[in-house]
């Protein structure tokens, strides 16, 4: 296990806010680590991550922003591309008022707290991981394009229509009813 150092100390701040800089290696983020494994996404850098912490009595205001790199595969064209992940996050995080849970109980420690769309948290520290890890996830694009209007492959013959037009085009010339005369011809 890597690891982990995105600790808030609570006791270091009454009161006032606490500005906070990290920048950490994918990997330490177990499902992101996960989906790297799976390769079901690559980081060709490090997570930078900026947030500003302000204590409000027994809960802890979390405001900052991430940013960090991908290589994805285009959707529609299958080219691999660089594309910028950087999002913007706010995360509340409330004290607990019971005794801290022990280790290997992740599942149980959270209940009270997200039933409230908040992070528990006990003592006077704060583990960001999980919380992070989530803002990563939730940007992480689903059907990445190279851009905009990328015009993907030929279903015929598989070539990159963005270099040009293929053969096939040519032959079927292709407007928006090609498809339905298709589907007529072949009810005869
Ligand atoms: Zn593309
Ligand atoms: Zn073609």
């Amino acid at each position: 296990m890597i690891p982990v150092m995105m600790r808030i100390h609570t006791e270091g701040f009454k009161e006032s806010s606490l500005a906070l800089e990290f920048e950490q290696k994918a990997e330490v983020f177990p499902v992101l680590q996960e989906l790297i494994r799976q390769r079901e996404c690559e980081f060709t850098a490090p997570i930078r991550i900026h947030l500003k912490a302000a204590r409000i009595g027994e809960m802890v205001e979390v405001e900052g922003n991430l940013e960090t790199t991908l290589r994805l595969t285009c959707g529609r064209c299958l080219t691999e591309f660089l594309g910028p992940l950087a999002t913007e996050f706010a995360i509340t995080y409330v004290r607990q008022a019971h005794g801290m849970p022990t280790e290997g109980a992740p599942a149980e420690k959270r209940v009270e707290a997200e039933d409230a769309g908040l992070i528990g948290f006990w003592g006077d520290e704060i583990d960001l991981t999980e919380g992070i890890q989530e803002q990563v996830v939730l940007c992480l694009p689903l059907r990445p394009l190279c851009r905009e209007d990328c015009k993907g492959l030929c279903a015929a013959c598989g070539a990159d229509l963005n270099l040009g037009e293929c053969d096939c085009r040519r032959e079927h010339p292709a407007g928006p009813f090609a498809a339905l005369r298709h589907l007529r011809l072949g009810k005869d």
